[in-house]
């Protein structure tokens, strides 16, 4: 029974509006065993025919039967397998891959047949040894004769078992020794079975065959006949052992990814110069948001001296109430009826005056408050040493200053608490120091007394400046507001004040922080986005580069899928190599423009950037070498050969 049959094959080449007619009406048999030389001038298409056989090319008409099998309905990946595990090719030139070694460079086709790493290895050490090339393993093919070569792609082809085996001119480049071993080494390999095909235009090669069929012109011109006496047993492939699907899956991603390493180590600059765009673009994202994230904290910190979920209400129709005809409506009363709702937490009262103060001969001026003992937690105002109040009721004679008026009347290294400091006549005792962060007057003096000492024994005044309260965590502040006025106004008669919702404020403040982020996220953004496109950019040069070595792969059985994962992974890795150094170069910039912006910015790192940074370097190496990777993929495997 014929292995090879073919009926009625033509075959053209369209260049622009001329066409080339190749192979006219091509019909052959070729039986299992035999040894076959195509002879015939150059040009006359016995390449052609060649690529033909081994499922590289397909016919334009006519029918190709590979063991009855007929050829022309199979997928690309279907005649990847038959090639894979049926054919094996020799080449004029070898297709070697040079930045592999021979040990690799006959491994290939395995790697494709899903077979376990252990057993290529042994089997691809064995082969070499056969084909005289022990302790040649581990060279690349540079640093091999040709004639060595050419022995590494008859190992690569015996590797999966190929029962035929096709040479285009094999010895073509060799010098007539080294072409006389191959031509031996294909006997041999006829004799235990291959179906040898050779492609010559050497009369003197084609003689070592038992049959010649002769071609010209696209057309066999005389056929030697099968020899009678040439039946042999047929070639029976070992039992091939392949593994799991998913250890052959995770297998061929770990080749993979090798052989991205491998392109990458090759192409150390370019690699480098893709990786550039990434890199600042990651870094750039990073920075921002760190920088970002301490921007906001930094907001954060200053507006809470804002106290959260903190109401203020202030006497007065406006803010603009001139000072001589202060407004009198909002009285202790109103405080204590605000500090029973229910959903209020703490109240504090605050009258202000101005009032001369002093201590021995040291004499300013201060901002002085009459405030409740909760003022302090309700305004976020913290206390650096002393106690607060015990009592604001029974007008007792003690103050709590800021830091600035400590600064301004004791020593640095003297105590003030306990110290007698007289406020416009009145001699108080300093039972604590605060720390205002007060943004707005750096220079001012505040000092806060009981409300009750302020009314009863310093400005007399009754009516209150304002009322702080404190809302309970869990209450919404908006409708609590709501609420606080109606009392107000129903108590008054009158809507005669103002209701202050600090909460409202704060988180304007924060919605316009994060608003800069996101703006300046985004302009980081497009820099990442430019980064990528020329990620885009390198790996297609990468894959035009190297579509010889994709059609060798083709050639080997590789599927669209492996090539196509190749390229993927390669672009995954350059991204993620790219995305780790932005993140380290970010870790730089980051505390630089701190110290430039003089403590002004600080960068906060979080794990989450990072993670975000490096699902999103891997997301633009996916979908930036989705492109590049499908072009190789579905790259012409008799095109990708010829290009070299
Ligand atoms: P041989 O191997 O016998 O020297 P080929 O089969 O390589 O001949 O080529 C046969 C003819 O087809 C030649 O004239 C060649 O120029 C032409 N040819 C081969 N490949 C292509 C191609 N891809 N596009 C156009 N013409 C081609
Ligand atoms: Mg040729």
């Amino acid at each position: 029974m014929s292995i090879i049959e073919l009926k009625n094959i033509q075959r053209s080449y369209v260049n622009g509006s001329q066409s080339l007619h190749v192979l006219k009406d091509i019909n052959l048999q070729i039986a299992s065993g035999e040894m076959v030389a195509i002879i015939g001038p150059s040009g006359s298409g016995k390449s052609t025919l060649l690529n033909i056989l081994g499922c590289l090319d397909a016919a334009d008409s006519g029918d190709y039967f590979i063991d009855g099998k007929n050829t022309a309905s199979l997928s690309p990946d279907a005649l990847a397998k038959v090639r894979r595990e049926h054919i094996g090719f020799i080449f004029q030139r070898y297709h070697l891959m040079p930045d592999l070694t021979a040990l690799s460079n006959v491994e290939i086709p395995a790697i494709y047949a899903n077979q376990p790493g252990h057993l290529r290895r042994e089997r691809a050490a064995q082969l070499l040894e056969r084909l005289g090339l022990q302790g040649r393993e581990h060279h690349k093919p540079g640093e091999l004769s040709g004639g060595q070569q050419q022995r590494v792609s008859i190992a690569r082809a015996l590797m999966n078992g190929a029962e035929i085996i096709l040479a285009d001119e094999p010895t073509g480049a060799l010098d007539s020794h080294s072409g006389e071993e191959v031509l031996r080494i294909l006997h041999d390999l006829n004799r235990e079975g291959h179906t040898v095909i050779i492609v010559t235009h050497d009369m003197k090669v084609a003689q070592h065959a038992e049959r010649i069929i002769e071609i010209q012109d696209g057309e066999i011109f005389a056929d030697s006949g099968r020899q009678q006496n040439a039946v042999r047993a047929r070639y029976i492939p070992a039992p091939r052992k392949s593994q799991s699907k998913l250890r052959g899956f995770v297998d061929r991603l770990r080749e993979s990814m090798s052989m991205a390493l491998n392109a990458m180590n090759t192409h150390r600059l370019r690699t480098a110069l893709t990786m550039t765009g990434i890199i600042f673009g990651i870094a750039a994202v990073v920075t921002v948001v760190a920088l970002g994230q301490g921007a906001r904290e930094k907001t954060l910190e200053s507006i809470s001296g804002l106290g959260t979920n903190v109401v203020s209400v202030y006497a007065g129709g406006d803010f603009a109430e001139d000072d001589a005809h202060p407004v009198l409506t909002l009285v202790m009363a109103d405080a204590d009826v605000i500090a029973r709702q229910q959903f209020v937490d703490k109240v504090s009262p605050e009258l202000l005056s101005t009032q001369p103060i002093r201590y021995l001969s040291n004499a300013s001026k201060a901002s002085v408050s009459g405030v409740g003992k909760d003022y302090f937690e309700i305004q976020g105002i913290k206390l650096t040493e002393g106690s607060n109040f015990s009592d604001e009721r029974h007008a007792q004679q003690e103050i709590i200053i800021d830091t600035n008026t400590r600064n301004k009347l004791f020593a640095p290294h003297e105590n003030p608490i306990g110290k007698m400091i007289v406020l416009g006549s009145v001699p108080v005792r300093v039972i604590g120091v605060a720390h205002e962060d007060n943004g707005i007057s750096p220079n001012r003096l505040s000092v806060w007394l009981p409300w009750s000492t302020m009314m009863y024994r310093i400005s007399g005044q009754t009516a209150l400046t304002s009322i702080s309260i404190k809302l309970k965590d869990d209450v919404v502040s908006g409708p609590a507001v709501e609420s606080l006025t109606q009392l107000l106004t129903a108590r008054h008669g009158t809507k005669d004040f103002l209701m202050f919702n600090r909460d409202k404020y704060r988180k304007a403040i924060e919605g316009a922080a994060a608003t800069l982020t996101l703006l300046i996220l985004m302009v980081a953004s497009i820099a990442l986005m430019i980064g990528s496109i020329g990620v885009m950019n390198i790996m297609l040069v990468s894959v035009t580069e190297r579509t010889h070595e994709i059609g060798v792969r083709m050639a080997v059985g590789a599927r669209r899928g492996d090539i196509m994962q190749q390229f993927m992974i390669e672009a995954v890795l350059v991204c993620l190599v790219g995305g780790s150094l932005g993140v380290a170069l970010s870790l730089v910039i980051g505390p630089l423009i701190s110290l430039m912006a003089g403590g002004v910015l600080t960068a906060i790192y979080s794990w989450e950037s990072a993670g975000a940074a490096f699902a999103c370097s891997t997301i633009i190496g996916m979908i930036f070498g989705y492109l590049p990777a499908r072009k190789a993929a579905r790259m012409d495997p008799v095109a990708a050969l010829a290009s070299e």
